[in-house]
């Protein structure tokens, strides 16, 4: 997956300061792969690679993220715009009813979609009627009104017994012209008041003339302020031609994904958005009425990423990361001054972004503290911030001064033994001497990592 090859890829970025070009080559070739093998039509996969290795020679300088996760994140920016950067909302008629047509090939969900979409719209508070204007598929009528009824919404038909059908109270129809049912379910609805109009349309196994034929003149002549081409997530590469042939032979406004809970690896859902430029609205995952939401780029970016844990953790660190107080402690660090209110600090920033175990060795600027804090958990953590909180300012400033009778007071002030206390002072002077060694000896001379 995609995932597993960035993983990979970038498990080689670790620990480097800055990215060369072929590190940067490297990176994309995997990513490339990926793409492809997630069903990513090969213009759009140049497209994208093309702006990755841009970006990532731009090499945007950032103090809270090493080069990997500098990298991690571009992917995912551009996933995200790809796929629409913002959620596109559904543009409502200003004199209702708002008419959404539904098209699409056989198969692709629009009947379920239909119910699914007047669930929604009724949740939003809408009236919300359906029309059933697939009359090529045998069932396809009493499918719609059953998904209708489990909704809760009502549907707007032809009666099957007669050539001019009557739909108990919701009005008459001439049997067999979906163009006409259609233009009658809108009326229906002005006239009584549906504020929403959802038209189900035919489909065929393949794209067809006559097919295209149909769903243009009912678009026609229902002039709809929503078209959604309606397309199978699992059909892959197929999709993007479907697409085209949508887009060129009805118009669409707008793209639904369905069928989001099998092993569609996504790559249809770049394509399709990047090919026609129309937006993702909603996406289908599941055959219950509840499985369906509004599309939102970058959950989507994240499935197909498979990194929703590492990107959470690159935007914990980018939002509390304060670039400043880490390049004042790595100049202090450098100079053997690191005191205990810097240590404190350092913690605290640390422990905003959440358990210690997930973030440690993730912030650049921290590497020179890991060896202090890599044997303590979170309580141990609680503990030591306890005693250096029990010391005055002129002790955290110099912890020289820190002798027996201080010692005793700082550990009955935080509730910790002496031989704790001792502990903690100990460690932190050699630390503070293994840091400076380490730090003059690699050169850092005080600034955090720079990546440019
Ligand atoms: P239509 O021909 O475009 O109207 O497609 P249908 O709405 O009749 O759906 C075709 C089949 O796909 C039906 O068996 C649906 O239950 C199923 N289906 C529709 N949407 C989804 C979905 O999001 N996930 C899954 N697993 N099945 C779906
Ligand atoms: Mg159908």
């Amino acid at each position: 997956s995609l995932s597993d090859r960035l993983t990979g890829a970038l498990k080689d970025l670790r620990g480097k300061g800055r990215l060369s070009d072929a590190d940067i080559d490297r990176t994309a070739r995997e990513i490339r792969l990926a793409l492809l093998e997630a069903d990513v039509s090969l213009p759009v996969v140049r497209a994208f690679i093309a702006r990755i290795k841009e970006r990532a020679k731009g090499a945007e300088v950032s103090q809270a993220l090493n080069p990997a996760q500098q990298v991690v994140k571009i992917v995912n920016e551009e996933l995200v715009g790809i796929l629409g950067g913002e959620t596109r909302r559904v543009q409502f008629a200003k004199n209702p009813p708002t008419v959404i047509m539904l098209a699409g090939l056989q198969g692709a969900g629009k009947t379920t979609l239909a119910g699914k979409l007047g669930h929604w719209l009724k949740q939003q508070g809408h009236t919300p009627l359906l029309v059933a204007c697939d009359l090529q598929r045998p069932g396809a009528v009493s499918q719609l009104q059953i998904v209708g009824e489990r909704a809760g919404v009502p549907v707007f038909a032809p009666d099957p017994g007669t050539s001019i059908g009557q739909t108990g109270d919701l009005g008459t129809v001439s049997h067999g012209d979906p163009v006409a049912v259609a233009r009658a379910g809108v009326a229906e609805a002005r006239d009584h008041h549906y504020d929403v109009v959802v038209i189900d349309t035919a489909g065929r196994l393949g794209i067809d003339e006559e097919l295209m034929g149909q769903a243009s003149d009912i678009r026609e002549a229902t002039q709809p302020d929503e078209v959604l081409f309606v397309v199978d997530a699992m059909i892959g590469q197929d999709a993007v031609a479907t697409a085209e042939a949508f887009q060129s032979g009805v118009g669409f406004t707008g793209v639904v994904l369905t069928k989001l809970d099998g092993d569609a690896r996504g790559g249809a859902a770049l394509s399709v958005r990047e090919v026609t430029g129309q937006p993702i609205m909603f996406a289908s995952s599941g055959e219950k009425l509840e499985d369906f939401d509004v599309f939102h780029p970058d959950r989507m970016a994240s499935r197909i990423l498979g990194m929703g844990d590492v990107l959470s953790l690159i935007e914990q660190a980018e939002q509390h990361w304060d670039a400043q107080q880490a390049e004042a402690a790595a100049q202090k660090i450098s100079q053997g001054e690191l005191t205990l209110e810097d240590f404190l600090e350092q913690m605290q920033m640390l422990r905003r972004m959440g358990p210690i175990g997930n973030i440690l060795g993730m912030l650049p600027g921290a590497n020179q503290m890991k060896d202090a804090l890599s044997q303590v958990d979170d309580k141990q953590l609680d503990r030591v911030q306890a005693i250096i909180r029990g010391m005055t300012p002129a002790e955290r400033d110099n912890p020289k001064i820190i002798n027996a009778s201080r010692r005793l007071r700082i550990a009955n002030g935080s509730g910790v033994t002496v031989s704790e206390v001792n502990q903690l002072v100990d460690r932190f002077f050699e630390a503070r001497k293994m840091m400076a060694q380490m730090s003059g000896r690699m050169g850092l001379g005080g600034g955090s990592r720079k990546t440019n």
